[in-house]
């Protein structure tokens, strides 16, 4: 059995719809089909949590919006009335979840969870009636029935075990269909409440799912060709990586390539699972193919780049010639639980980055109880990654080289050998990464 997962822009209308329909029709083996909300909806459904928080009456018309949306698809796809029934009855369900909270004046992240589950129930079911009115052979599977997680609303982590269990149970009693489809992004606590997997998180059901079944291999279809040298929307000369590993594809998206969500790589390592990268509107055309190869070559693959960091630089000469510094410092970010990113020392000072500002001013306090803090918001982390590029002294040297003149407020050499990551200002980013490009990618 095969995992097809495709992305918001692959679904995003009837025309992607139609196109998607198109590739599959071509499958000759069983195929699981994972398929996110259609593009932009996430975002309107964050919108509309957020009308509600405020008690904005704009949050009806935006709902409005949103099902007008996916009545027009319907029609498109000149789907029978029982779809459209679905879309009644979902739309009303949705409205009074939407004025219940706003009676409650409260939006806790497991009613945000509740919200942005509509779009990719939405989307599935759709696409799986338009698939099944096609002639398909195929099955609809509830996402929050098959992926169980803890109860971190909003960015829930996958309960492995018992996602196997409720997968192999469905698939047993429904093993004679060649297609099965669920959406992604959505699953659900053991006791039953709505969850998401953070972001970009279809990504990662698809790899959960195909991980259990032991899948032959797992396609990501999305907008463009694969993995390439960078993001093509910024860098236009960008060009398509054919190969790349599992260690390079994972740094690259857990250090901000959103063409894969952070997580996607592990569970498809674990198993040896080939993961393919597609483009749904040139799907005859060349692919990143991501395998556990590792390189001979010490050659950077790609630039990624992670916005809106925040850079803390510590420093304590009380602590010269005394120990415990570190652990002191990394206290206080474990007590107001802030994820530290990159992170370099010495012995009386460490600069490190972070993302979350929740907390920035209580930790701030906390630091300068013992050391002189200094704090640099819209930073940049932008890094060069390649297999052994940690090895390869020349490396460093192109980056200083490539962008002389330029402030660099950080360096990291990552505890991986494959990242070299610096962090800039804000205003300096795009310069740098389009230096750091055309060093390492267009000569
Ligand atoms: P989907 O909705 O299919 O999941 P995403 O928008 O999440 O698609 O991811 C695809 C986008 O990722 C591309 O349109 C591109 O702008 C962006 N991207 C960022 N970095 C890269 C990269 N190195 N290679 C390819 N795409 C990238
Ligand atoms: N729809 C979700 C999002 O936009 C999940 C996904 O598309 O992967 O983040
Ligand atoms: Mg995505």
């Amino acid at each position: 059995m095969i995992v097809a997962k495709f992305g918001g822009t692959s679904v995003a209308n009837a025309i992607a719809i139609e196109q998607v329909k198109n590739i599959l029709s071509k499958k000759e083996k069983k195929t699981f089909v994972v398929v996110s909300a259609f593009a932009g909806v996430t975002d309107l459904l964050l919108r509309i949590t957020n009308l509600i928080k405020n008690k904005d009456k704009n949050y009806h018309q935006e709902i409005e919006s949103l099902f007008k949306r996916h009545y027009e698809v319907v029609e498109q796809l000149r789907l029978n009335p029982n779809v459209v029934n679905f879309l009644d009855q979902s739309k009303h369900e949705f409205q009074m979840i939407a004025n219940a909270l706003v009676v409650l004046g409260e939006i806790t992240p497991r009613s945000v969870d509740l919200i942005l589950s509509y779009g990719e129930i939405l989307s599935s079911q759709i696409i799986y009636a338009y698939l099944k009115s096609q002639g398909f052979d195929i099955n609809f599977v509830d996402p929050r029935a098959i992926i169980k997680t803890d109860a971190n609303f909003t960015c829930a982590e996958v309960d492995v075990v018992a996602t196997e269990t409720q997968i192999r149970n469905y698939l047993a009693g429904n093993s004679a269909f060649q297609f099965h489809i669920t959406g992604g992004f959505v699953g659900s606590t053991l006791d039953g409440f709505t969850t998401t997997l953070g972001r970009g998180g279809s990504d990662y059901s698809a790899s959960i799912i195909a991980s259990v079944i032991s899948a032959e291999e797992l396609e990501i279809w999305t907008d463009v060709d694969g993995i390439m040298t960078c993001d093509p929307n910024f860098v236009p000369n960008a060009k398509l990586l054919e190969q790349v590993s599992y260690k390079e594809a994972s740094e690259m998206a857990i250090f901000g390539a959103k063409v894969l969500h952070p997580k996607t790589i592990y569970p498809a390592i674990k198993k040896k699972i080939p993961v393919f990268v597609k483009n749904t509107f040139n799907p005859e055309g060349k692919c990143t193919f991501i395998t556990s190869y590792n390189s001979k070559e010490k050659k950077a693959k790609a630039i990624a780049f992670r916005k809106n960091v925040t850079v803390i630089n510590i420093i304590s000469s009380q602590m010269l010639g005394t120990y415990g510094f570190l652990s002191k410092v990394f206290k206080v970010f474990e007590k107001f639980e802030t994820e530290v990113d990159l992170v370099s020392t010495s012995e009386v000072s460490i600069s490190l980055t972070i993302e979350n500002l929740a907390f920035l001013s209580k930790i701030v306090k906390a630091l300068k109880e013992f050391s002189d803090v200094e704090v640099i918001q819209k930073c940049v982390i932008v890094s060069v990654i390649g297999e052994g590029i940690k090895n390869s002294t020349k490396v460093a040297k192109r980056i200083f080289s490539a962008i002389d003149g330029i402030n660099v407020l950080m360096v990291s050499m990552g505890a991986s050998d494959i990242n070299f990551s610096i962090v800039v200002r804000e205003n300096d980013f795009e310069k740098v990464v389009k230096l750091l490009h055309k060093e390492f990618f267009e000569q």
